[in-house]
């Protein structure tokens, strides 16, 4: 007979499945669940736990693939070790002499908190809580245990509406005259817990079952189906966790916080989730279940009262907190419960934390040797930097207006937002494109998507584990908690604070960082890269890294910046940016509208003293890197005022001509009338069908090659100056939107003779290149010609893809192409990441060919894709020398190089046991 498929593993045949796994804890964590593979672990390594077994996300998915029946021996399996717990623990399920009673928790390769469902105090029925009761000496332990279960069945089982039974609860406070649960008597609970039974039968038309192996069979299987949820559906989406891996369902003894004052339960975190610091941070509750902590419905303390009600039990926290640390190399968030003096350990994860905290720690964690410098570097995602440059509140500003109200500060970050008082609003707000702080009493799975939606949190209960901190924090979304100052009337749609009437829709600023909220929409600034941790990551990140990393950069303060950041050089300068300032827009026209050479060539001298200066700011910020001048490339009329524009100014002031009196007063409107003339003269002129594949790039500079000899003059007598002066000076002259080789030897022999001239005048030898931009596929397919005059390539990833994919990115991203992703029609927007398979091969064929006739070619990118992680690891691959991206983004491709010089991340999960 085959061996039947084992869908059931107890606690202490952990190796078993790792056998199985081929050694691969990655795996044991997909068979077993997150919580289940560590609860096992945990109890090999000698850590607290009660004693359990798990049924694996196989028999999960084989469940929810067939009729929703157990596969077979699913069943049989986990009797079996139901016995197994009753033989260690000396209980028995469904005696009402001491009684096992078990909870049957979810739990998936990926931790989802909250997210999918768990039932607590299975075991229960009136016999036994009878029994229970006639040992205690008390009823009111039993039957709170009681009224729980049939609670939580009927919600997750028979889907009642969890406000039914809160409803009746608070009715049975009303009339009994108390305002807690905890002053409600063992008979109060008694009653409630018949009244809950009659909801679930009147609800669901059948009884609540109080066969304790019915109640297990139907937990189990409620449980597999909460996979499925929406809430758990919505949350995979929102962390890009797939759908088919399945929840595993882990049964274990119970063991109980709320038996009096020598007990209780919570929650720790090994280091603090939002700044990172090495210390115990959680909440607890002394005489609580586990899920009053989570759920957020009573005001936790701090794990410091723990340290001074019972010192003996911090202590072993903090000892275990070390142990699981050391042995999953990571920070660990963990659920405890106290039992009359005796500490359980009843779940450990990594801790979910900010950006700022994962930064911390990273570094941290290589001084401490827990980690190597790599393994820190793998674990900061590129985009988590983001953060760094998150709008926080203006410090004068936060210091003028004072805070209406404080809370907990769990999630870093300011958020300025109108207040919604539901997830729906939220949401709904969201999409009309308003910023949205979403209030709330408190946070429950069902709100995902208002979190998701909302700029920023805040809510009136609530510690810094509840639901809403958590997934603020991993969602890096602004939030503070336990504002307790806070009422919200859902009524009236408004909040109270104080004596501050804060209606729906109001305006309110939130710094997640200290705790507080103000009134209105308050300025934000966006703080400096000085974080030390994240100096030191960065650090180690460019000790990875093969693949330079430079700036866009227009102006000297850019580039100052850039550098900053750590750009090693520009990778383009857009010398038209300087041609747009105000006061030079002028000039620039006149060049445009002269009728005569000489006239055209004062301009383009005025031009050259205000260019050069630029210049020499920017090789003096990036003095020993390489600065790459691109010459001119927008087509000239982006330098005029809009056709349509002068049309109508031209009307009006013709119409205005009728009513001037004076002379002098129709002598001016006339001069006007011609300077606008003489422009949409130009103008019309230089109109084109379709500018972008018009006269631009080296088209403009083979046509007024004195436009280019006076922008590589400047250059040159910058980099002169610059030299004369010790500063080590690399300029790099870009050719823009070349199609043929042709193109870049009438421009080379212009451009160089220019530069001999000034470097003879000054008597200055300087160090240059001549190169080009590939942003045209004839370029990229004739690359090994180009290179015959070009010494380096840099690729415009942003019209390269317009012209390969023959779209126009302004057309295409107001109209067909949010369609197109939205539908999954391609997989991307390829203005963002790099199109592998269409551009990327291009690439591949310019970068194979430029190399070919010079083997030394220098190669990199400078389109906005120069900042996107995704398309860096491209580059990587693809051979390239240097990405260059937006000074702000520079430390993201640092780290995202240094990854992509690391390779696919994937072994970093088996750290613990590999
Ligand atoms: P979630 O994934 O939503 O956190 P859990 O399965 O961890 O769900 O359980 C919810 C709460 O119930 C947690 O606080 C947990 O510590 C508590 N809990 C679960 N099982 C037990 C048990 N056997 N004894 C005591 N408390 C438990
Ligand atoms: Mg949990
Ligand atoms: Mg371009």
């Amino acid at each position: 007979m085959p061996r039947a498929t084992k869908w059931v593993y107890p606690f202490s045949e952990v190796e078993q499945a790792e056998a199985l796994a081929g050694g691969s804890w990655e795996n044991v964590r997909a068979l077993l669940g997150g919580k289940g593979a560590n609860l096992a672990d945990m109890s090999r390594l000698g850590v607290p736990v009660p004693p359990g077994f798990i049924v694996t996300t196989e028999a999960c998915n084989a469940f929810l693939e067939g009729d929703e029946v157990f596969p077979a021996q699913m069943w049989e399996q986990e009797l079996e070790q139901i016995e197994a717990i009753e033989s260690v623990s000396g209980k028995k399920f469904g005696a009402s002499d001491n009684p096992l009673l078990v909870s049957c928790r979810s739990g998936s390769k990926f931790s989802m908190p909250g997210m999918m469902d768990t039932i607590l105090n299975i075991g229960l029925n009136d016999e036994v809580a009878a029994g229970m009761v006639a040992d205690m000496g008390d009823s009111r332990f039993a039957y709170d245990l009681y009224r729980r279960l049939v609670q939580m069945f009927g919600t997750v089982v028979f889907d009642v509406p969890g406000e039914v039974f809160e409803a009746m609860i608070l009715a049975h406070r009303e009339a009994a005259g108390v305002k807690k649960d905890t002053d409600l008597s063992g008979d109060d609970w008694r009653i409630l817990t018949e009244k809950f039974k009659g909801i679930v039968r009147s609800y669901t038309g059948t009884e609540f079952p109080s066969d304790p192996y019915e109640q297990l069979k139907l937990a189990t299987a409620a449980v597999f189906k909460s996979w499925n949820s929406k809430r758990a559906t919505d949350y995979r989406n929102a962390a890009g966790i797939p759908h088919d891996l399945g929840t595993a369902v882990t049964i274990q003894r119970m063991v109980f916080g709320n038996l009096g004052s020598d007990s209780g339960t919570g929650v720790a975190m090994s280091r603090n989730a939002s700044t990172g610091a090495h210390e115990l941070e959680g909440d607890f509750l002394l005489n609580a279940q586990g899920e009053d902590v989570v759920a957020g419905i009573r005001q936790t303390l701090p794990l410091t009262t723990l340290n001074s009600e019972m010192p003996d039990i911090y202590e072993e926290l903090v000892e275990i907190a070390r142990k699981l640390e050391t042995h999953y190399r990571n920070m660990q968030d963990m659920e405890f419960t106290i039992e009359h003096d005796k500490l359980w350990i009843l779940q450990t994860r990594d801790g979910k934390r900010t950006a700022q905290a994962e930064v911390r720690i990273a570094a941290d964690m290589v001084e401490e040797e827990l980690i190597t410098k790599e393994e820190a570097v793998r674990r900061v995602q590129p985009e988590q930097l983001d953060f760094f440059f998150h709008p926080q509140l203006d410090p004068a500003v936060a210091k003028a207006h004072k805070p209406i109200a404080k809370g907990l500060d769990v999630s870093p970050g300011a958020a300025i937002g109108m207040v919604a008082f539901d997830a729906d609003t939220t949401r709904r707000w969201a999409d009309e494109g308003k910023d949205v702080v979403m209030v709330r009493p408190e946070t429950k799975p069902d709100d995902i998507h208002g979190l998701l939606a909302a700029k920023g949190i805040v809510t009136a209960r609530g510690g810094r584990t509840s639901h809403a901190a958590v997934v603020a924090r991993q969602f890096g979304k602004p939030a503070v908690v336990g504002v307790e100052a806070l009422q919200i009337d859902f009524d009236d749609r408004q909040m109270t604070i104080g004596d501050e009437v804060i209606r729906e829709g109001d305006w309110i600023s939130i710094d997640g960082s200290r705790g507080e909220v103000r009134l209105g929409k308050l300025p934000t600034v966006v703080p400096d890269l000085k974080n030390p941790y994240l100096l030191k990551i960065l650090g180690w990140a460019d000790g990875i890294r093969t693949l330079g990393v430079r700036a866009n950069a227009d102006s000297p303060q850019d580039a100052e910046r850039a550098r900053e950041y750590g750009a090693e050089g520009i990778g383009l300068c857009r010398t038209e940016h300087m041609f747009f300032d105000k006061n030079r827009l002028p000039i620039v026209q006149k060049m445009i509208l002269a009728k005569y050479h000489s006239e055209r060539n004062d301009a383009i001298d005025e031009l050259l003293p205000l260019q050069r200066g630029d210049f020499e700011g920017l090789f003096r910020a990036m003095a020993g890197y390489p600065v790459i001048i691109r010459l001119l490339d927008p087509p000239l009329h982006e330098f005029l005022p809009s056709h349509d524009e002068l049309v109508q100014d031209l009307a009006d002031l013709k119409m205005r001509l009728q009513h001037f009196n004076t002379m002098s007063e129709i002598d001016e409107a006339l001069d006007q009338v011609r300077i606008k003339q003489d422009f949409l003269r130009r103008v019309k002129a230089l109109r084109e069908v379709n500018p972008m594949l018009g006269t631009r790039g080296v088209r403009l500079g083979i046509l007024v090659p004195e436009l280019t000899q006076m922008q590589v003059r400047a250059t040159f007598e910058a980099a002169c100056a610059c030299a004369k002066d010790g500063v080590d000076v690399h300029p790099e002259i870009m050719i823009p939107l070349t199609m043929h080789a042709r193109e870049l030897e009438v421009q080379e022999k212009l451009l160089r003779a220019e530069a001999e001239a000034v470097m003879a005048e000054q008597g200055v030898e300087i160090e240059y290149r001549f190169g080009t931009m590939i942003e045209l596929p004839r370029a990229a397919l004739t690359a090994d010609e180009m290179a015959r005059c070009a010494e380096f390539f840099s690729f415009g990833t942003n019209d390269l893809t317009q012209t390969v994919f023959g779209i126009s990115r302004d057309d295409a991203e107001r109209g067909f192409l949010l369609h197109y992703v939205g539908n999954r029609i391609i997989p991307e927007n390829p203005f963002h990441t790099l199109d592998a398979a269409g551009v990327g091969k291009l690439m591949e064929i310019a970068v194979k060919l430029g190399r070919e006739t010079r083997p030394d070619l220098e190669i990199g990118v400078c389109g906005e894709h120069g900042g996107d992680p995704k398309s860096i690891a491209l580059c990587h691959e693809l051979g390239l020398d240097y990405v260059s991206c937006s000074p702000f983004r520079v430390p993201i491709a640092r780290l995202a190089a240094a990854h992509a010089a690391l390779g696919s991340p994937s072994n970093e999960e088996e750290a613990p046991h590999g």
